[in-house]
């Protein structure tokens, strides 16, 4: 069964997990220990990155092809169009194809230097995320899922963000994963002015616990919005102890997955960075708050 028939019938929120691409043998061990301690938890799947400009390609169908090969888990394979051709375009999905991943998350990419770069396509390529959908769909029987943004896009607005969103599910998109954010209504606001627009496509949060200091600038600026001054206070308060980073960080992402399960969100889906400890410890809090 593919993840979209499963979400219409499963009347629990689902979770799922993403990874990247190892860069060496050592990230290698990292990632399978992480599939290791997250496999029996039983995600509706697992999902792993792709290099914007395609430089990751064989490192992510590597990394796909292992996980295939040594679990039992779903894998939805990442694809972005950034700095690629049709071909090459179609090159991938095919080898996804081939490995047995039938879902694929259809992404734009960035240009070096990130969201706000201006973005162009490649000479024989394609112009956005709605396109590369389309493309995904021709070459055989996917279920695509595709980028929303609670912040709204680097450079977007609300209107053209949700209108692309349109576009997405107009081209057979069937789900959407959210970029992080660190406030509830900005997911509440997205889903509304979508399904406003006629775009009913289920989104599912993507979530991501702070594990450590450096990480707050990072995450706000892919984010689009900067981290709420309360949440920035209370990991400023235990700055010093990065053991408490980690835990405040998981308490925070624990309490926002809690009132997003409390509004009726469809799935959680964890940035995970390729470790396990902070989800395992989230989905603990979320289980234990609901007996
Ligand atoms: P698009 O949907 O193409 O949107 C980009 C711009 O094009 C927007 O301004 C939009 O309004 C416009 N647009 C879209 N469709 C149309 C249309 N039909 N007509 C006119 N305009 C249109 N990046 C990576 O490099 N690798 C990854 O693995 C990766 N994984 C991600 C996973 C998630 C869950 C998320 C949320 C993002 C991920 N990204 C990844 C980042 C993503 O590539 C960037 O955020 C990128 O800037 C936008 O991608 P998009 O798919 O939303 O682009």
């Amino acid at each position: 069964e593919n993840f979209a028939g499963l979400l219409m019938r499963v009347t629990r929120p689902t979770f799922s997990v993403e990874f990247f691409p190892p860069r060496d043998d050592a990230g290698a061990v990292v990632l399978h220990r992480a599939i290791r301690e997250l496999e029996p938890l039983h995600p509706d799947f697992v999902s792993v990155t792709y290099g914007a400009n395609g430089s990751s390609r064989e490192r992510t169908l590597g990394a796909v092809r292992d996980i295939v090969e040594s679990t039992g888990l779903r894998v939805v394979g990442h694809l972005t169009c950034t700095a690629q051709s049709v071909t090459q375009l179609e090159e991938v999905i095919d080898t996804y194809g081939e490995l047995g991943v039938r879902h694929i998350l259809a992404l734009r990419g960035d240009m070096p230097g990130g969201p706000l770069a201006c973005w162009q396509p490649h000479p024989h390529g394609l112009r956005n995320a709605t396109e590369l959908v389309e493309l995904v769909k021709s070459r055989g029987d996917f279920c695509v899922g595709v980028a929303a943004f609670p912040d709204i896009h680097p450079g977007s607005t609300p209107g053209d963000d949700v209108a692309a969103l349109c576009a997405k599910q107009a081209a057979g998109a069937e789900f959407a994963i959210t970029q992080l954010f660190f406030r509830p209504g900005s997911y509440r606001e997205l889903v509304s002015r979508m399904r406003a627009a006629g775009c009913t496509l289920p989104v599912l949060a993507g979530v991501m616990p702070v594990t450590t200091i450096r990480q707050l600038d990072k995450f706000a600026e892919l984010s689009g919005a900067p981290l709420p001054e309360h949440l920035r206070t209370r990991l400023g308060a235990v700055a010093s102890d990065p053991e408490r980073v980690r835990q405040v960080g998981s308490q925070i992402c624990a309490e926002l997955a809690t009132e997003l399960l409390g509004d009726g969100v469809p799935g959680l889906h964890f940035f995970t960075q390729n470790r396990s400890v902070a989800t395992r410890e989230i989905l603990a809090r979320l289980l234990a708050s609901r007996h």
